[in-house]
């Protein structure tokens, strides 16, 4: 199968990757040089641009930062038309990238006027997932789309959800990743408060972990350095998902809240304390360093 693949940074390039050792033939573009050699030397097509990537594709991935990236690159701004015009009739349009609900209805609305399909589909695993191949999918579509989609995401992901109509995944994943964010400064809080009376971090981690206060953070991506040799904590905070990012899905989790009325105090917490790890200038970090903002 001919897959176009469009923004291969810590997510898309591992993803893009992934579907090259399944076989199919993959050509990929990013704005950045790094990202493209990345995908190349794993035996991905580079593309020139995303309308080179795109022609005579059968499906189009997209793995971009926020809203205003994937509504510029399919619909075009800044008076160039957008990726709908290359597409091929018929073509389906997956978008992986966590982005407003309103924002994928938008897309699709105007991919079905020109015959393409759209789904959203945003991912949960963060980059060890990407790698590993386990993403779990958070699909917004028809069901006949999400079918023809099911073998791609098969190769990135090992859970595919269907949560409902287009839009529908991305609102799923903005409860989770509130949900997340909320749990990562309490995560760190915890440990924190630990550190700050003498427990070792690696101790106090596996205690809780093993108890009530058990969660994902605890499991896979501890914020305090040395207690996960892979998470970004023990990195310097590099790679992972960075803390803009969060900031982003906090955002459009209290935009959302606010449009159906739907108190999430935590939340908004949740998203003033990373704005405000942000302006400290920790933006691009990864957001488990909030722990910083936590520690004596
Ligand atoms: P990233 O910043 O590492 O990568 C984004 C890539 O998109 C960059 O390489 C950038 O050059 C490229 N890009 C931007 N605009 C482009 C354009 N017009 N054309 C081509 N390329 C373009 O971000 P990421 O961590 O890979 O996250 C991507 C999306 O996935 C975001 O919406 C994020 O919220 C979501 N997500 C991230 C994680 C994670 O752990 N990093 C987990 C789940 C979901």
């Amino acid at each position: 199968m001919q897959i176009a693949f469009i923004g291969l940074g810590n997510m898309g390039a591992p993803m893009a990757i992934n579907l090259v050792k399944a076989g199919h033939s993959v050509k990929a573009f990013d704005l950045s040089a790094d990202a493209l050699a990345r995908v190349k030397a794993e035996g991905g097509q580079i593309a020139s641009s995303a309308q080179d990537a795109a022609t005579g594709a059968e499906v189009v991935i997209s793995m971009l930062p926020a809203s205003q990236h994937v509504e510029g690159l399919y619909l075009g701004k800044d008076g160039q038309a957008g990726l709908l015009t290359h597409i091929n009739k018929g073509a389906l349009i997956i978008d992986s990238s966590t982005i407003a609900a309103t924002s994928s209805q938008k897309v699709a609305q105007a991919a079905a006027a020109a015959g393409i399909g759209f789904i959203d589909a945003p991912v949960s695993g963060g980059t060890g997932g990407a790698i590993a191949g386990t993403l779990t999918f958070m699909v917004g579509g028809s069901d006949a789309d999400l079918e023809r989609a099911r073998p791609v995401l098969e190769k990135m992901g090992a859970n595919i959800f269907h949560a409902g109509a287009v839009g529908a995944g991305q609102t799923a994943k903005i409860c989770n990743n509130m949900l997340l964010g909320i749990l990562m400064i309490g995560t760190s809080e915890a440990i924190a408060l630990g550190v700050a009376n003498g427990l070792d971090p690696k101790v106090l981690s596996e205690i809780m972990r093993r108890s009530s206060g058990g969660n994902w953070a605890l499991e896979k991506y501890n914020p305090f350095p040395g207690v996960h040799e892979n998470a970004p904590a023990s990195k310097g905070y590099a790679g992972g998902f960075g803390t803009d990012l969060m900031l982003k899905d906090l955002g459009l989790a209290q935009e959302n809240a606010m449009s159906v009325k739907a108190s999430t105090p935590l939340g908004g917490l949740a998203r003033a304390i990373y704005a405000a790890h942000s302006i400290a200038g920790h933006g691009p970090q990864d957001f488990s360093s909030v722990i910083k903002m936590l520690q004596k």
